[in-house]
């Protein structure tokens, strides 16, 4: 049996099965293969579109591995940058602190007894700036003492 792709004059696409190519074609002479839609007995073979060849694809070729990056070249000129941003910034820390200790007293070591006293209302609130060791901070800011580190300079350590 062979199977044909067929149309009628109307364009109606359908299949037929034939014992052999002669076949249809007597049977087409006879007006016998009929459109199943329409009934038209002006059937032909359908045009067939050969099957597309996909060809032999060659295998995709290796990709070369992305070339690795550029090694960033270490920060130039660093240290003269960090020099420079520091002397900026030791300068805004100086008005920082000039700022905050203007209308401060400098009460100097009694700085936490001070604070804890401001604190519990024992003394008068007001301004006050001095020296705390680390632990004292830390210890004040646990009890609820709003404490602010002052910045402190190389230069002013001795
Ligand atoms: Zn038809």
């Amino acid at each position: 049996m062979i199977r044909y792709g067929l149309a009628c004059e109307a364009g109606h696409a359908f299949d037929g099965w034939f014992r052999s190519s002669a076949d249809f074609d007597e049977q087409a002479t006879r007006l016998m293969v009929t459109c199943p839609v329409c009934g038209s007995p002006k059937v032909a073979k359908a045009l067939m579109a050969p099957a597309l060849s996909q060809g032999r694809r060659e295998p995709a070729p290796e990709r070369a591995p992305a070339p690795e990056p550029a090694p960033r070249p270490d920060a130039p000129a660093n240290v003269a940058l960090v020099d420079d941003g520091a002397s900026r910034i030791r300068d805004m820390l100086r008005e920082f602190r000039t700022e905050l200790t203007k209308n401060s007293e400098d009460v100097g070591e009694r700085f936490p007894e001070v604070a804890r006293r401001m604190h519990a209302r024992e003394i008068e609130q007001k301004t006050v700036h001095g020296r705390a060791s680390a632990e004292e901070a830390k210890a004040l800011l646990e009890e609820g003492v709003a404490v602010q580190a002052l910045p402190t300079f190389p230069d002013e350590l001795n």
